[in-house]
């Protein structure tokens, strides 16, 4: 016996001639968090199926299945011989299973026969196994136009069975798209615009600022724990942490009050930028939205990217906090994220920071400090956590 799922593919459906290479990612992408159990892949037009062995916990595949990028949506299903009367038992041993379970409501059934030797048409297919579920629940009704059940009967190389599909993450295999750094605090925003980015393809590692130990080792571990949070989603992940302490110190008595913030955003791209060539990145990824704080005006986000010459992605631009906290719930983040523990840009933060600072005047300030030096040195010194894909989707049972 073993756990048959079938995957619906999203947007790499979409894809052209180059579609095998987004469906080899996927596949690859899936093996990989799928190890510790045996399994088989079939795959076909659109769609995947993965038999799991029985020992693979149900949560365990719906974590796996719930955060692999390139997955529209799943769900567990029964596979037969193209007979019907087969596919007949088989439709009874489905209607078992939970979405069936309380017998009432509205339902349909959906055939679709890739097979066309098969000798039922999709139609046919359709009324005979709504017969099925009629004699079964007498109590349910058939709405072909807004069901609230749906029972699916596709003819392909057998026959499959399966119930509505639970949605998937969506987006396109992560991995497809190259590899970025993604600038995570522990705050709300940056875990969400990692998952964004991610979703498009983008492979990413993680870069923490620390400053120990004006920020605390508790700090550190949430900011451990969300990269393991997203390490789902990522296809694992290194946390790269860079010691930002004495940089700080050097920026507070080397530059005006209100330039702080800007002096520290520079700081972070110039490290980031030698982090980023260590993990072979090609564009830096942060959480910043236009005008959320200083920082994050035109003119500041400007300054922040020509420290770099990495383009700066910033996915959650255009959106409003309370959408990106929807989001940060969505993905499970949120709870880690509002844990109280002080960020490095909270301890030096100014009363009065520039919001609209002048490029050229900014360089000269930035070159006044003479901060190269303690740059290296803090771009040298980062320690590395490694988050291990097959460790990613671990669950309590
Ligand atoms: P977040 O909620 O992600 O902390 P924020 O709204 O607090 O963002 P800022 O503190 O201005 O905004 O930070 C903007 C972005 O800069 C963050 O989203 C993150 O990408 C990066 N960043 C800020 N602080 C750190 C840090 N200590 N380590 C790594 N990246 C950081
Ligand atoms: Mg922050």
């Amino acid at each position: 016996m073993s756990k048959l799922y079938l995957l619906k593919l999203g947007e790499v459906c979409l894809k052209g001639l180059n579609r095998s290479f987004f469906e080899k990612r996927l596949k690859n992408n899936l093996k990989l968090k799928i190890r510790p159990y045996h399994s088989r892949f079939s795959h076909e037009k659109g769609r995947m199926y993965i038999e799991f062995e029985d020992a693979a916990p149900d949560s365990f595949i719906r974590r796996v299945l719930s955060t692999t990028f390139g997955i529209a949506g799943y769900s567990p299903a029964l596979s037969c011989a193209k007979d019907f009367d087969e596919i007949r038992s088989t439709a009874l041993e489905l209607l078992k299973g939970e979405t069936f379970a309380d017998g009432k409501g509205t339902f349909k059934v959906e055939a679709r026969r890739s097979d066309k030797s098969f000798f039922m048409n999709s139609y046919k297919l359709e009324c005979e196994l709504g017969g099925v579920v009629l004699e079964t629940y007498p109590q349910m009704k058939v709405d072909v136009h807004n069901p609230q059940k749906v029972l699916y009967c596709e003819i392909r190389d057998k026959a499959y069975l399966y119930c509505s599909p639970a949605p998937g993450p969506g987006g396109l295999p992560t991995g497809t798209a190259g590899k970025g750094l993604l600038l995570l605090s522990g705050g709300i925003d940056s875990p969400v615009a990692g998952h964004m980015m991610s979703k498009r393809g983008l492979k990413l590692d993680c870069l923490y600022f620390h400053a120990y130990p004006y920020t605390s080792d508790q700090a550190l571990q949430k900011v451990k724990d969300l990269a393991y949070l997203l390490s789902g989603y990522l296809q694992g992940t290194n946390l790269y942490v860079v010691n930002f302490t004495k940089t700080e110190l050097w920026i507070k008595d080397h530059s005006n009050e209100e330039e702080h913030t800007l002096m520290m955003r520079a700081c972070m791209m110039k490290v980031a930028e030698k982090i980023a060539r260590k993990s072979e990145s090609a564009v830096l990824v942060t959480g910043e939205a236009l005008s959320q704080v200083a920082s994050q005006t035109l003119e500041s986000l400007a300054y922040t990217q020509s420290n770099t010459a990495l383009p700066v992605l910033r996915p959650l631009i255009g959106m409003d906090k309370q959408e990106i906290i929807d989001r940060s719930v969505a993905i499970g983040t949120y709870g880690t994220s509002i844990l109280p523990y002080d960020d490095c840009c909270v301890i030096f933060s100014p009363k009065h920071p520039l919001v609209r600072p002048d490029l050229q005047t900014e360089a000269e300030s930035f070159r006044n400090m003479g901060i190269e030096d303690l740059l290296e040195e803090a771009g040298s010194s980062a320690e590395v956590f490694e988050f291990k894909v097959e460790d990613s989707c671990r669950t309590a049972d």
